[in-house]
């Protein structure tokens, strides 16, 4: 063997070490750690804004509430609180529920227009007497830092993203972070919502992966599930997808949160059972969770960096 592949192969065995090095961080046993992925890549937004700012860019986020749902409140609040440690700017509108359609939209087309602004976040649900989908629509497409708008959609299906729905894409950088090869892979996805199965299918696909979308009329769905080396959950039922359905050595991705009794979450995957037939699986709480903000941040410090190379 010649001298030079000697040492190439000596340089690529101690890459793929520290590579690996790095990916061992992300798991405990085999368990997925979304805490630890997601502090990961908000150390990395932390670094962008920084040389944003430097350029005179400072990233901002717009959040808009309609109305006084508790669990919005929250979510709005846990946003609010990412963005400053960040470093990125947040700039909240916290409406009465009484707010009107044209109303917000004026408010919508203020933000559009704002300099300041990379994201504009609409927290949903909103109240009966606003229509959804004419909100999202009104979202300049540039600035849907959630990734809803059907012009980011078709980006989506079309294989040529520009902002990707976060948990869709908080699921794809954990598999990413912990090393998981989507080529040929068989990925099984259980739900098909516009906010988490249809677009995560999409996204899987996108990484060559065979993708199987089952819902609620699927025929068979342990059979589907038993054929996966990666299962993505995301329907909303305390531990349906049982883990004896679960091949051996397949990857588990539990998108659901499911509140059962007073304090308890649980996700959509028989936890206990699944992880001793699963080569790697997400825990809730502490898995897909904490990703889901992350990516919004990340979505939104993109989106600055389209407006500081312009
Ligand atoms: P939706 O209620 O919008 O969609 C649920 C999907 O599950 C539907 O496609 C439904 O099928 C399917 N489904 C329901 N029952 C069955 C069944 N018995 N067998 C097979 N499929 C079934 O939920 P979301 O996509 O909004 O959310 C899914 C879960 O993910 C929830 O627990 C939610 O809380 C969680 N979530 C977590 C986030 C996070 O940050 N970690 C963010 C977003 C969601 P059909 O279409 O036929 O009705």
């Amino acid at each position: 063997m010649s001298q030079n592949l000697v040492s190439n192969i000596q340089v690529f065995a101690s890459a793929l070490m520290v590579r690996r090095a790095a990916r061992e961080v992300f798991y405990v046993g085999k368990i997925i750690d979304g805490k630890a992925i997601a502090a990961e890549i908000r150390e990395e937004i932390a670094a962008d804004v920084v040389a944003l700012k430097e350029q005179g860019v400072t990233p901002g986020l717009a959040v808009v509430l309609v109305g006084d749902d508790p669990a919005s409140r929250v979510y709005v609040t846990m946003k609010e609180k990412a963005c400053e440690k960040a470093g990125i700017f947040s700039d909240e509108h916290k409406l009465p529920a009484e707010t009107t359609e044209a109303q917000l939209l004026a408010l919508i087309e203020e933000l559009n227009n704002d300099q300041r602004i990379d994201g504009i976040l609409v927290q949903l649900p909103l109240p009966d007497h606003i229509d959804e989908s004419k909100i999202l629509e009104s979202i300049s497409p540039v600035k849907d830092a959630d990734g809803f708008h059907p012009y980011n959609v078709g980006r989506l299906v079309t294989g040529n993203p520009l902002y990707q729905p976060c948990t869709p894409f908080g699921v794809m950088k954990m598999l990413e972070y912990t090393g998981v090869d989507l080529t040929g892979k068989a990925v099984v996805v259980v739900g098909r919502s516009n906010i988490v199965g249809k677009p995560v299918a999409l996204m899987c696909l996108a990484q060559h992966a065979t993708v199987t979308i089952c819902h609620s009329r699927t025929r068979d769905l342990p059979g589907k599930v038993a054929q996966a080396d990666v299962v993505i959950a995301a329907v909303g039922r305390p531990e349906m997808i049982k883990g004896s359905w679960i091949k051996e050595g397949a990857v588990v991705i539990d998108v659901g949160v499911n509140r059962v009794g007073e304090k308890k979450l649980v996700g959509d995957v028989e936890f206990e059972a699944a992880k001793e037939r699963a080569s790697a699986i997400t825990p809730v709480p502490g898995g897909v969770g904490p990703m889901t903000i992350t990516m919004l941040l990340y979505n939104t410090v993109e989106g600055a960096k389209r407006r500081a190379n312009q």
